[in-house]
C-alpha cells in the first residue's frame, strides 16, 4: 500500500524545493499554531506541524471508517443516557481514580437535580490505526474515541490544499487531483448551529470554554469563523471566567458578562490540570445549566477508556443499541482486544499475560491527551509493581496494534528536514444534535489523518509527536 511517490523520497534537491513550498502553503493557508513560547499571543506564529507528502491509507478501511461512524454516534449518545451502564461500568475506576470520580459525583448531582438541557450535542472523534494482519492485510482497529475536545478538525480542513501543491511542485499533478476535499470545521460548526438554533434564542450566544495555555487557537477560529459567518456570535472563555462571571437565572438559563449562552463547545476540561477547586465549581455550574453543553458531562463518561474496554464484552453492544445488530456488527469489526484489570481472576490472569509478553500489549490510564500510555518494559515494570494492589484498575490493556511503516519527512518550525520511518492514525469525526429523544442530526464531518515516526510509541499533534497529514487513498 505504498503511496506512489517513493521516486522522489531521495531525490535532495526536489524535496527540499518542495519543503519550502510546503511551509508557504501552509502559512498561506492557515495552517497555523502559536509558538511555544508565546502561546498566547497571535503576533508571531509558526505553521502548525504537517507531513511533507500525503500518506497511503487503504480506502477500503477509510470507507468502513466512514461507514461505522454514525454507529459510534449512535452509541456515545446511547451510553451517556444509560445511567446504570455509566455507573456499573466506572464503579471500579472511579474508586481509585479522583478525576473520573469528580466528573461522575457531578454527573449524578445533575441527575439528581433533574436535567436543565433538552438538547444535546455530541461532537466526538474516532482514532484508528491499520493493523498489519498476519498475513499483511490490514484491518481498521479502534485506538480510542475522543467524545471531550476533539481538535484539528480546524487546521485539517486545509492540509489537503497544501498536500496538494506539493504534488503539483513534484510533477504528480494526477496524484494531487485525487486529494480528497475535507472540511471538518464546516461540519462541527452546522452541529454547533443546529444546537444553537433549536435552544432557541436569537439573541444568545456561543462559549468556546478555552484553555489558559491557548497554542491551538487557529485550529478552534475555523470553527468559530464558520459560526460568524452563519451570524451566530461567538465568545471565548475559560473557567475561570466562568467561576467570576456566569450565572444562571431561575430557569437555569446561563448568562455570562449578562449575555445568555446557548451552547458552551467545550476545547478544555478533559485531564486534571485544568482544574482547581473555583475551576470544578465551574464546571458544575455549566452543567446544572440549560445551556447545550458539548458534550454534556455524561458524553465525556462515555469517552472513558474504562468504558471503551466494557464495550467489548460480549452482549454489551447489543444490550446498548438493542434492535440494531448491523450498527452492532459494524462497530465490532473496529475493536481490538481490550482487558479488564479488575480485581479478580480475569484481571490477575490478563496482567500475568502481559508482564510476560509485553510487547503484545498497552497500558492505559483513564486520561486523556496522548503521552500517558506505557509500552514494553515500562509497562512490564509498572504492571509488575501494582498487580496486586487495586491501583490496577485504574488502567486497562489493550492489544497493541501494529501497522506497517512508511517513509515521509515530517516538517515542523526549527526542525532539520530528514526522512523518517512513519506510521499513521485516522480519526473520523462525528457530529449529532438530539433534541429530546429524538435525533435530528447524525453525521460524519470529516476526517483527520495524523503520522508520526515510529520511534514514538504515543502522543498526539498538541504533545509534539505526531503531525497532520492528508490521506491518498490506495
Ligand atoms: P489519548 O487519550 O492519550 O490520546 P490514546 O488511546 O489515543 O490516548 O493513545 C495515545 C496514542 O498512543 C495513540 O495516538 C497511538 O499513537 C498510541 N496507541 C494507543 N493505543 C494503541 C494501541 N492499542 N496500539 C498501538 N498504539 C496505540
Ligand atoms: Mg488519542
Amino acid at each position: 500500500m505504498a503511496a506512489p511517490w517513493e521516486d522522489v523520497l531521495c531525490n535532495e534537491p526536489a524535496i527540499l524545493e518542495a519543503a519550502s513550498v510546503a511551509v508557504d502553503a501552509a502559512l498561506l493557508e492557515g495552517v497555523l499554531m502559536r509558538t511555544e513560547r508565546e502561546p498566547n499571543a497571535s503576533d508571531v506564529v509558526n505553521y502548525a506541524p504537517f507531513t511533507l507528502l500525503p500518506s497511503a491509507v487503504p480506502s477500503a478501511l477509510f470507507e468502513q471508517a466512514y461507514a461505522v461512524q454514525q454507529d459510534f454516534n449512535l452509541l456515545v449518545d446511547a451510553i451517556s443516557q444509560n445511567k446504570e451502564f455509566l455507573e456499573r461500568t466506572l464503579a471500579s475506576t472511579i474508586k481509585v481514580d479522583d478525576f473520573t470520580a469528580r466528573l461522575f459525583r457531578i454527573h449524578m448531582q445533575v441527575l439528581e437535580e433533574g436535567l436543565a438541557q433538552s438538547v444535546f450535542l455530541g461532537i466526538n472523534r474516532s482514532d484508528y490505526m491499520f493493523d498489519s494482519g498476519v498475513d499483511g492485510t490490514p484491518a481498521l482497529k479502534q485506538i480510542e474515541i475522543n467524545t471531550i475536545a476533539a481538535s484539528f478538525g480546524g487546521l485539517t480542513s486545509r492540509t489537503a490544499a497544501v498536500h496538494g501543491q506539493v504534488l503539483k511542485v513534484l510533477g504528480k499533478s494526477k496524484e494531487a487531483s485525487r486529494l480528497l476535499p475535507n472540511n471538518p470545521s464546516k461540519g462541527l460548526a452546522l452541529g454547533i448551529a443546529k444546537a444553537w438554533e433549536l435552544y432557541g434564542s436569537q439573541s444568545a450566544v456561543v462559549m468556546f470554554l478555552v484553555e489558559e495555555v491557548q497554542r491551538n487557537i487557529f485550529d478552534q477560529r475555523r470553527v468559530e469563523n464558520e459560526l460568524w459567518n452563519r451570524n451566530i456570535r461567538v465568545i471565548r472563555k475559560r473557567f475561570r471566567d466562568v467561576f467570576e462571571k456566569g450565572s444562571l437565572d431561575d430557569a437555569k438559563r446561563l448568562y455570562m458578562d449578562g449575555q445568555e449562552v446557548a451552547v458552551v463547545y467545550y476545547r478544555e476540561g478533559y485531564v486534571p490540570k485544568n482544574y482547581d477547586q473555583q475551576n470544578w465549581e465551574a464546571r458544575l455550574l455549566l452543567e446544572r445549566s440549560k445551556a447545550v453543553k458539548c458534550p454534556d458531562i455524561a458524553t465525556q463518561l462515555a469517552g472513558t477508556k474504562k468504558v471503551q474496554q466494557e464495550l467489548s464484552r460480549p452482549g454489551m453492544l447489543e444490550q446498548l443499541l438493542p434492535g440494531r445488530d448491523e450498527a452492532v456488527a459494524r462497530i465490532r469489526a473496529t475493536f481490538a482486544g481490550l482487558y479488564s484489570l479488575d480485581v479478580g481472576e480475569e484481571g490477575d490472569k490478563i496482567a500475568a499475560r502481559a508482564i510476560a509478553d509485553p510487547d503484545r500489549f498497552v497500558l492505559k490510564p483513564q486520561r486523556e491527551g496522548g503521552g500517558n500510555n506505557l509500552y514494553g518494559e515500562e509497562l512490564k515494570q509498572v504492571l509488575e509493581k501494582i498487580r496486586d494492589s487495586p491501583e490496577r484498575t485504574s488502567y486497562i490493556l489493550m492489544d497493541k496494534i501494529k501497522p506497517q511503516p512508511a517513509r515521509n519527512y515530517l516538517l515542523r518550525a526549527h526542525s532539520p528536514l530528514r526522512v523518517s520511518e512513519c506510521i499513521s492514525e485516522l480519526g473520523i469525526f462525528g457530529v449529532y444534535v438530539r433534541q429530546g429523544k429524538e435525533m435530528v442530526m447524525n453525521k460524519a464531518a470529516g476526517h483527520l489523518l495524523r503520522t508520526k515516526a515510529i520511534e514514538h510509541a504515543d502522543g498526539g499533534v498538541a504533545a509534539g509527536v505526531a503531525v497532520l497529514d492528508t490521506p491518498y487513498l490506495v
